[in-house]
């Protein structure tokens, strides 16, 4: 499998060549084309196995065939994760893939201060890489509304739940619009897992990897 046979973009394309990647990883066989369709995603993938260009590269994909919104631009993609260095690595991944592409992606975590994060939001990002709580502070200090998200991905889900974040969770799934795709990135599947899963995704592709 080449990764020019998954449906991507010329400019993803050429991103993925300028990493130096040669071929999808089992990962991204799999959960590109299913998330190109459209569809929900139950993935249970490890970190190291390419999980993060699994979903980033086919939601760019995404976000490039659909007219861009009026300004102020609106966050069309929320990517919850559960530490601060995960948001910073997938946003990482984010500015990467996407470096060829009109978007801007921002990174919303605590332990630092929230005021470079409000300006870059009253800029407009289109994709936020967010930890549960400091998206909630920016959210209820009205700095950042997720009316218009489309794409829900919640990555490393059973690391969220370890680290206590299910209340947060459920606060911001009430703040989504209902009609949105949900992908779930998971590298173990405990029962609580399941019913997050049943909770959050419709009729979902299921990968393990
Ligand atoms: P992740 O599992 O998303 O944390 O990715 C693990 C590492 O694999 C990252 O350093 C990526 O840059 C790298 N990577 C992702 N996809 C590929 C690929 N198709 N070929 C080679 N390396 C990759």
């Amino acid at each position: 499998m080449q990764f020019s046979e998954l449906g991507l973009s010329a400019q993803l394309l050429s991103a993925v060549a300028e990493q130096g990647y040669q071929t999808p990883t089992p990962i991204q066989a799999q959960a590109i084309p299913a998330i190109l369709k459209g569809r929900d995603v139950l993935a249970g993938a490890q970190t190291g196995t390419g999980k993060t260009a699994g979903f980033t590269l086919p939601l760019l994909h995404l976000l490039q065939q659909q007219a861009i919104p009026p300004k102020p631009r609106p966050p069309r993609v929320l990517i919850l994760t559960p530490t601060r260095e995960l948001t910073l690595q997938v946003y990482e991944s984010v500015c990467n893939y996407g470096k060829h592409l009109p978007f801007f992606a921002e990174a919303i975590y605590g332990g630092v201060s929230i005021k470079p994060q409000i300006q870059s939001l009253q800029r407009g990002a289109d994709i936020i890489v967010a930890t549960p709580g400091r998206l909630l502070d920016l959210i209820n200090q009205n700095y950042l509304s997720l009316a218009k998200i489309e794409y829900f991905v919640l990555d490393e889900a059973d690391r969220m739940l370890d680290l206590g974040f299910i209340t947060d969770i459920r606060k911001i799934l009430k703040l989504l619009p209902k009609q949105r795709q949900n992908l779930l990135f998971s590298a173990t599947y405990a029962p609580e897992i399941s019913t997050l899963a049943e909770q959050i995704l419709n009729n979902p592709v299921e990968i393990s990897v």
